[in-house]
């Protein structure tokens, strides 16, 4: 079995996840956004071995703790291979809109490709590729358990903005459409930000995805 741990994480009150699997204590976290000390104090109490640290995406509310959780656990860094740029830009994000200095930005230690899977003891994560909010975006899919953590690409009742650098809406939409709506119904869903959802219900009631609405 797997546990799920969530902390909400910085400025923009990123959903990061820590998945501990119960057998071998393995564990992967995702979006590490802020707020290191917290991350790193749940990972001791859980008594895991973080064997990674796999990102949605790299825009600079999802990746700042990286290098401190590197530093710590020595845990390699995996990424989609188009969110590079992104991640390369985030100093000067963080920046412009924290007024923050941080950097330089963590090696990406290697590439997460859609179509693969990652392994966590008994668990499967399917990687599914779900561009337009950022060009790299992706999902992970665990089909044994009915949940997926969508990044920013789908929350409850909204999709991720489309207005950044590499931002598309209609690629946006066509990859949730393809992506994350052709999952069953009561798949959970783990957005980037905001509560949790399902996919019936968003398939349902987003009006972003509701087909023939004005
Ligand atoms: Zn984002
Ligand atoms: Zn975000």
């Amino acid at each position: 079995m797997m546990q799920i741990h969530h902390l909400v994480v910085g400025q923009f009150q990123v959903n990061c996840f820590l998945l501990v699997d119960e057998a071998t204590h393995e564990a992967l976290l995702i979006d590490p956004g802020d707020n290191s000390p917290a991350i790193l104090d749940l990972i001791r109490r859980t008594g895991a071995h973080l064997r990674g640290i796999i990102n949605t995406h790299a825009h600079l509310d999802h990746v700042m703790a990286i290098p401190e959780i590197k530093a710590a656990t020595g845990a390699p860094f995996y990424l989609h291979k188009d969110e590079a740029p992104v991640l390369a830009a985030a100093p000067e994000m963080i920046a412009a809109w924290l007024g923050q200095q941080w950097g330089p930005p963590p090696d990406i230690d290697a590439t997460l490709t859609p179509g693969d899977e990652l392994h966590l003891g008994e668990s499967v994560l399917e990687i599914r590729h779900v561009p337009g909010h950022s060009p790299g975006s992706l999902a992970f899919v665990d089909h044994q358990g009915h949940q997926v953590w969508t990044g920013d690409a789908l929350f409850a009742g909204s999709i991720g903005r489309t207005d950044l650098p590499g931002g598309n809406t209609q690629q946006l939409l066509q990859a949730i459409r393809s992506q994350l709506l052709t999952l069953p119904d009561d798949t959970k869903v783990y957005p980037g930000h905001g509560p949790f959802t399902s996919i019936g219900r968003e398939r349902r009631s987003n009006p972003f995805l509701i087909v023939g609405s004005p």
